[in-house]
């Protein structure tokens, strides 16, 4: 055999060792669901598998399947059990975590549903969910091995409430599928639900780079249906019976608005294929949330900014932005270690500026960047973000992930956002 033989043979061989790994060789078209709990307190976290589940439909993407984008406070890792090798990892925040940061931590334990999901497997896995520890490293919390014929993997039938599509343009597997689901709509108010979710979409729509990306998004509305109408307000004591759950004063701020019942919120977006996670609270008071690759729960009605907290929430949740603003006294201001990079895209703490947008600053630039009028509309690094005055930078004088008046995205907000659409879709 002649050399270049040989090395064309050695290619052939990597080529269909390349090909092995494809999606088709280890899943199915289900989604494979595991619903486990995050417990602890400030200083400890630990994680107790509770159920799996086969659900009808994968939404997420069909490559890049062991690639990752280094978000998120958590990551798992699916490894084929034969062989060892790593055949699905993906990467999320949690409500946990910002607990971990409140006084409330360092004096109690407290559980927390968690949910992650991945393409139904063919064959044996190993399921490994590790925790952050810094910018490059991460810890092994559990891992666990099952069969994808465990006949105690429950095979229910999804919830039956309506599904419409708002919007579907491209195949699931090439798109961001997003589940809109409802929260304190009651069997009347389902009407308002969809005009509700059209107006979400006409709202993300009014940003780029969700406007280029339009023919890669598909929007679903699920009809969850509430006994009460409104979602609760514990620091008014009042409490409704909503489907999920929802409540301000999350963490006793007034308008942070989460649901703790993620096997709940799960359960909905089975309906449909789905990449994330939109909560559409019917009420007019302002607030909400994101958490990365977890869920987005915002008010359907608020008349202030409507379409701007839309847009900031599923930044947070969609692609992992870091709010770049700060006050005095932020129930959140403990949630960052300044001598650590952030994982975050858009903030910095110049520990490992290189992995961030340094290549994207103008030449001559300072560091920290004045506040100057000519510097207001030019990429830099201005220091006050992720709620700390200072030792944490961001990319823009403002942003929508700063106020609610900015334009848009900052450009390196809205490059993240583009990154992370490409690496679901392509
Ligand atoms: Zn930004």
């Amino acid at each position: 055999m002649s050399k270049p033989t040989f090395s064309i043979l050695l290619l052939l061989i990597f080529c269909s060792t390349t090909f092995a790994q494809q999606y088709s060789n280890y899943f199915s078209d289900e989604a494979c669901r595991i619903d486990f709990y995050f417990c602890g307190n400030a200083k400890t976290t630990t994680a107790s598998i509770d159920k799996i589940i086969q659900e009808p439909f994968w939404g997420g993407r069909r490559s890049n399947l062991s690639g990752d984008m280094n978000l998120g406070q958590y990551r798992f890792q699916v490894l084929d059990s034969a062989s060892n090798q790593l055949i699905y990892t993906d990467e999320f925040s949690t409500l946990y975590f910002e607990w971990q940061s409140t006084p409330e931590a360092l004096l109690i334990n407290k559980g927390f549903e968690q949910t992650i999901q991945f393409p139904y497997p063919q064959k044996s896995v190993k399921v490994i969910i590790e925790k952050r520890v810094d910018f490059s490293n991460w810890e092994t919390l559990t891992q666990f091995g099952f069969s994808p014929d465990d006949k105690l993997i429950r095979r229910t039938k999804p919830l039956a409430v309506p599904v419409k599509t708002i919007c579907k343009t491209a195949e699931p597997e090439k798109a961001i599928d997003i589940a809109v689901i409802a929260e304190g709509y009651t069997a009347k108010q389902r009407a308002k639900f969809f005009r509700d979710a059209q107006k979400l979409a006409d709202n993300l729509f009014t940003h780029e780079p969700f406007i280029k990306y339009k023919s890669r998004i598909n929007i679903y509305a699920i009809a969850a249906m509430s006994v009460d109408t409104g979602v609760s307000m514990p620091q008014k004591g009042n409490w409704r019976n909503s489907a999920l759950g929802s409540h301000y004063y999350t963490f006793y701020s007034d308008r942070y608005l989460t649901t703790p019942n993620m096997f709940t919120v799960r359960d909905y977006a089975a309906l449909v294929p789905y990449d994330a996670i939109y909560i559409l609270a019917n009420t007019k008071t302002y607030g909400g949330g994101g958490i990365f690759n977890f869920y987005t729960l915002a008010s359907a009605d608020s008349k202030r900014a409507q379409t701007e907290v839309t847009v900031h929430e599923f930044g947070h949740s969609f692609a992992g932005l870091a709010d770049e603003y700060f006050y005095d006294n932020d129930a959140l201001n403990g949630m960052y270690d300044i001598k650590d990079e952030p994982w975050e895209p858009n903030i910095t703490t110049l520990v490992k500026f290189n992995a961030k947008w340094k290549n994207s600053l103008p030449v001559g630039t300072q560091i920290p960047t004045e506040l100057t009028d000519e510097n207001k509309v030019k990429i830099g690094v201005f220091e006050g973000g992720g709620y700390l005055k200072n030792g944490i930078y961001r990319p823009y004088f403002d942003c929508r992930m700063r106020t609610n008046t900015a334009k848009g995205f900052c450009p390196v907000c809205e490059k993240a956002v583009e990154n992370r659409i490409k690496f679901l879709t392509e």
